[in-house]
């Protein structure tokens, strides 16, 4: 068993009693990765049922002079990225004979992405959901029930993601062996992080082919938003070889965990994190629910302390300006979370440049026509 650690960070900080679970979910993944059909099965759930290879879109007209190419994942069955991490460990849960699936949601987006594929497998599903969260978040939780999948309200604390997430991992405790607990991230213990990096590096893969396909070059820089940075670690993981290749993850200004955050222990990892010097969590405030989390997955802060990847921030109203300049010079409405990455990409001193367009806006409609 390796240790998962990233230099310092990432690691296992969680009770004894998750141990064998986790060992378990490692062994297993471990042998999925060496095992062909496994591969195989994913590569045709990917074309068949989530609609893979999303395509990558040059824009012309959103920055001028600057060759700027998207990689679709808002075309991804769902709307965003967060498939690829699911499908991929629903198919991992029952390949570890577990046939019932936990998570928890805050936004809901993490919520519908395992409802989908518990729906596409019959796998019973339990989500965990803050019931301010609920409150705020009403389409999802319907989108969840109609999906079959069980939300359960948390009601204490701050009544929101926290406290779902304790929750959560309370139930996986109690029925770890007919139960897979489904990570919506790159955070968490090992092997959570590597696994779900794993599972979205299809994104950069996919990227890297179609970039030299339609340009005969790499990028010069690549751009992502970073949440818990799923979606940005996945398309870097396609170019971190190719050292003649730029990488700039952006956070929300207010959610910015690496850029302003220190080193500390959440959900489970050792990562950089927005706390107090009691190392008491502090809240995230941001625009777009996707990237409110005070934490984020340990291999970013380790690329960050190797300079790598240079990790930057997006104010709101920076986001929403690019949200707005993309639906009017693109016809395309993208999810507020990549607006982020859009709004610091049209500032790069670089020709040629790729983002990640991790989900579309349509869930983001109210909130942002409220703003603007
Ligand atoms: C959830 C979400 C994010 C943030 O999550 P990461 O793990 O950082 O990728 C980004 N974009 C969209 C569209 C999301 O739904």
């Amino acid at each position: 068993m390796t240790t998962g650690l990233y230099g310092t960070y990432g690691g296992r900080y969680v009770p004894e009693t998750l141990i064998p679970a986790l060992d378990e979910l490692e062994a297993g993944w471990a042998a999925a990765r060496r095992d062909p059909s496994f591969q195989n099965e994913l590569d045709r759930l990917g074309r068949e049922y989530a609609g893979r290879p999303t395509p990558l879109t040059l824009s012309e007209r959103f920055a001028p002079g600057k060759r700027i190419y998207l990689k679709r994942e808002d075309l991804l069955h769902t709307g965003a990225h967060k498939l690829n991490n699911a499908l991929g460990q629903a198919v991992l849960a029952q390949r570890l004979g577990k046939r019932r699936i936990v998570a928890e949601t805050g936004a809901g987006q993490h919520g519908v992405a395992t409802a989908t594929v518990c729906a596409r497998f019959g796998l019973e599903c339990v989500v965990y959901m803050g019931a301010e969260d609920m409150r705020r978040q009403r389409p999802n939780v319907e989108r969840m029930g109609l999906l079959g999948a069980e939300v359960r309200p948390v009601e204490f604390g701050t009544k929101t993601l926290k406290e779902a997430t304790s929750e959560a991992i309370r139930d996986w405790i109690t029925n770890v062996e007919t139960t897979h607990y489904l990570i919506g991230s790159c955070v968490g213990p090992h092997p959570y992080p590597e696994l779900v990096r794993e599972l979205q590096s299809v994104i950069g893969r996919e990227s890297r082919t179609q970039i030299l396909e339609a340009e005969g070059r790499l990028p010069e820089v690549v751009v992502a938003c970073v949440g818990g940075g799923s979606n940005a670690i996945g398309m870097f993981a396609g170019f971190l070889d190719d050292a003649e290749v730029k990488m700039v993850g952006v956070e929300a200004r207010g959610a910015a965990s690496l850029s302003s955050g220190r080193p500390g222990v959440l959900h489970g990892a050792r990562s950089s994190i927005l706390a107090d010097e009691d190392g008491q969590i502090l809240d995230a405030h941001s625009i777009s629910a996707g990237l409110d989390y005070p934490g984020v997955g340990p291999e970013h802060a380790a690329l960050r302390d190797s300079g790598r990847v240079e990790y930057v921030s997006a104010t709101d109203d920076e986001a929403l300006a690019a949200f707005r300049r993309l639906a009017e010079t693109e016809g395309i409405i993208p999810a507020l979370e990549p607006a982020h990455a859009l709004a610091r990409a049209a500032d790069l001193d670089a020709g040629l440049v790729l983002i990640c367009l991790s989900g579309r806006g349509d869930k983001d409609l109210d909130q942002a026509l409220a703003h603007l």
